[in-house]
């Protein structure tokens, strides 16, 4: 089994998460006292939170460049970045080690694929629904057609994500919101959605939508556990 070297803390909400889901599905996998070798940095998400807001992308691709160096330095086989939007700065890890980096759109975009699904509602961050690093890849890699909401209601999911659930605050009047704008997504001709923050699955479960979700905490882990038991 290989190790799973790990990027968390932003926010370490999910990151909990993270290390919930791919113990449990290796020992889903394996099973007996299985679970997997991994190792995780922990950044610090106030700092990195400032860097994103002020634009500061090259220093965050540093920070995100040295916590690989660490994992590598300590014997991870690959490196699962724990958030969807510093996928931004993919380049900086994959140009600063060695071992590969699973990125998570590719994750999402190959489950995606294979239920058949070619319009997607896409939530996340501002900096993922509006810029195009995690849109160009699905669309160039798998072909998506990926929508998302309009204007305030962006600003309202990128909102209840920094204020909210990257506090571990789940609460049933966001719940509403989010439901609101998925339908509102629906009918615009989606015909499933992308939790693509990692956050987001601590509020919207399957269960509370019509349509399916893409939780992109769950198929990264997937992945993860998938490449951690494929040889070499
Ligand atoms: N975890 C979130 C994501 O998946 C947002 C926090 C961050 O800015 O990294 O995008």
């Amino acid at each position: 089994m290989k190790t799973i070297g790990l990027i968390g803390g932003m926010s370490w909400e999910s990151s909990a998460e993270y290390y919930r889901l791919i113990n449990e599905g290796m020992k889903t996998r394996l099973g007996a006292h299985n679970n997997a070798r991994s190792l995780m940095v922990t950044v610090n998400f106030q700092e990195i939170k400032e860097l994103q807001h002020d634009g500061r992308w090259d220093a965050a691709g540093n920070l995100m460049a040295a916590a690989a160096c660490q994992l590598a330095a300590g014997g991870a086989d690959f490196v699962v970045l724990c958030t969807n939007t510093m996928h931004k700065v993919a380049a900086a890890i994959d140009s600063a080690v060695t071992i590969p980096l699973l990125h998570i759109a590719d994750a999402t975009g190959a489950a995606i694929q294979r239920a058949g699904i070619q319009r997607v509602g896409l939530l996340g961050t501002a900096f993922t629904m509006e810029q195009d690093f995690y849109k160009g890849r699905l669309k160039e890699k798998f072909g998506l057609d990926v929508i998302t909401p309009n204007e305030a209601d962006r600003l309202l999911v990128h909102t209840i994500i920094y204020d909210k659930l990257c506090h571990g605050q789940i609460h049933e009047s966001d719940r509403k919101e989010y439901q609101r704008i998925i339908a509102s997504l629906q009918a615009d001709g989606a015909e499933g959605v992308i939790l693509g923050c990692t956050e987001i699955m601590l509020l919207i479960k399957s269960t509370d939508v019509s349509l399916p979700i893409f939780d992109t905490t769950q198929l990264h882990c997937d992945a993860a556990i998938e490449m951690a038991l494929t040889s070499p």
